[in-house]
């Protein structure tokens, strides 16, 4: 933490001050064991600046579960080692279906509706693969470069756990490898897909590792991962797609590109000002963390930040 700029620093005290008080704060995921058992009191919330500097409040440097945060990053890298071409394989339209859902797929022709849905992932996760031959490796080397937390890491648990309770993805994956749109042996695949998922960070972490997203695609070394196209681009679907089937209500109460996994974890960007990280594990029905809306939508209203 530099203490050049800690411009934020009061109104996340307001927040988790707030937050605190809050009655109902949601159910931790239950499809796996590992995700049920976290307390849903827990709070965390980082703001990283443009330059790196980052600060927070609460359990904001407690690692938790990123789960489909991740699919932020593999989308980034994806786009920025094939371009364009991965458009063919995946749409750009909100689904308004639950993230596992089978059923738009067999109309669709096996090309999922957008990268964020488990079925869109899967392809980008296999994207990846088939560019790098590690997309778990090459995700924990950029998530590690940018946050710079060379100690981030695959909670081995939960990876296995993912496996142990992954007939739904593994259905997704086999059947859009019948329309050919998979490109790897589909066991590959959902390891590397359930290995992705189970990466731990904090907050911290991943605010500072989304900076990228709020820069325009620059890194935090200085370098170009996307153009600022493919950067406004990636933003637009978080905005679109980015929060299940409630991409709408996010966009109306919080009003930013946003991405939450059922983790409870959510990473959102002020484009050309600074990126968030939430943690909080209860969820709403729809799988966003209840707190972690509630306090970004209190953050975008107490500031007068968004994308509006
Ligand atoms: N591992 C979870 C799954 O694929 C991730 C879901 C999520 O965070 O949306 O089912």
């Amino acid at each position: 933490v530099s203490s050049s700029s800690l411009t934020f620093r009061p109104v996340l005290d307001r927040i988790a001050a707030e937050i605190e008080n809050m009655p109902a704060r949601g159910r931790p995921a239950d499809y796996i064991p590992a995700l049920a058992a976290c307390d849903p009191r827990r709070f965390g919330m980082a703001v990283a600046e443009l330059d790196g500097t980052v600060y927070g409040v609460g359990d904001w440097r407690q690692p938790f579960s990123a789960q489909s945060l991740t699919k932020v990053f593999t989308l980034a890298l994806v786009l920025a080692g094939g371009g364009d071409v991965l458009w063919e394989h995946v749409g750009r339209e909100p689904s308004g279906n639950p993230f596992n859902s089978l059923v738009q797929l067999e109309y669709e022709n096996g090309i999922p509706r957008n990268p964020f849905i488990n079925a869109g992932a899967l392809v980008v996760t296999d994207r990846l693969y088939t560019q790098t031959g590690d997309t778990v490796g090459t995700l924990l080397d950029f998530l590690r470069a940018e946050s710079g937390n060379a100690q981030l890491a695959i909670n081995k648990d939960v990876a296995a756990s993912e496996s142990a309770h992954g007939d739904r993805n593994a259905a997704l994956g086999h059947f859009m490898a019948s329309y050919g749109n998979i490109g790897n042996p589909v066991p590959v695949l959902l390891d590397q897909y359930f290995r992705q998922c189970s990466i731990e960070a904090s907050c911290a972490d991943l605010a500072v590792a989304t900076g990228f997203l709020a820069r325009h695609g620059i890194r935090a070394d200085g370098t170009r991962l996307l153009s600022r196209s493919q950067a406004k681009q990636v933003n637009a679907v978080m905005l679109t797609c980015g929060t299940y089937d409630a991409a709408g209500e996010f966009a109306y109460r919080v009003g930013l590109p946003g991405k939450s996994g059922v983790g409870g974890g959510i990473i959102a960007v002020v484009p050309g000002r600074c990126t968030l990280c939430v943690w909080s594990p209860g969820l709403d029905e729809r799988g966003n963390s209840v707190a972690g809306v509630a306090a970004l939508e209190r953050f975008t209203t107490l500031t007068g930040l968004s994308v509006f």
